[in-house]
């Protein structure tokens, strides 16, 4: 068996990330999950939050992903989302702002709010400041 796995992130966009690692850790909608080498296939929806690998050098990784979907096959981990980001690239004074503009939008009694964007678009930045303030520190 493989000593490491391929882990792909994609948006729409671009490729985030396209690595190997030796264990891929990711939200996934029932749970944060693990894949190692030769991990069973299966398919799950993500969470809003961190996916973490450890690189094929051995140092822990964190990309912020904004949900989607997860592939794992037994060499390869894909995953799709709308928006995902390396933590050296998340922009800590955007996630900020981003984080003042929904809450205050989610306060509002307006009512042409649309609350359930607003309340994912706090979750975003909610998680991206998370990360940041972690400062990689990964639990
Ligand atoms: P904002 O309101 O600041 O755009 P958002 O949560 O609505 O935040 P997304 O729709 O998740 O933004 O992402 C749009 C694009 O902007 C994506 O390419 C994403 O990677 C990037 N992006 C969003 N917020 C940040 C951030 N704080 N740092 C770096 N890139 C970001």
């Amino acid at each position: 068996m493989a000593d490491n796995i391929k882990i792909e992130i994609v948006t729409p966009e671009r490729y985030v990330i396209s690595e190997s690692a030796q264990i891929v850790m990711a939200p996934g909608t029932l749970g944060e999950f693990g894949v190692l080498p030769g991990h069973t296939p299966f398919l799950t929806s993500l969470e809003i939050g961190k996916v973490r690998y450890k690189d094929a050098g051995g140092h822990e990784r964190i990309v912020f992903v904004s949900g989607g979907f997860a592939e794992a096959l037994p060499d390869k981990v894909t995953i799709l989302a709308e928006s995902a980001e390396r933590m050296e690239e998340i922009d800590y004074e955007r996630a900020k702002a981003a984080y003042e503009r929904a809450r205050e939008r989610l306060e509002s009694r307006k009512e042409n709010v649309d609350y359930a964007r607003a309340q994912a678009a706090f979750y975003r930045a909610a998680a991206r400041i998370k990360i940041t303030d972690s400062g990689g520190t990964l639990h």
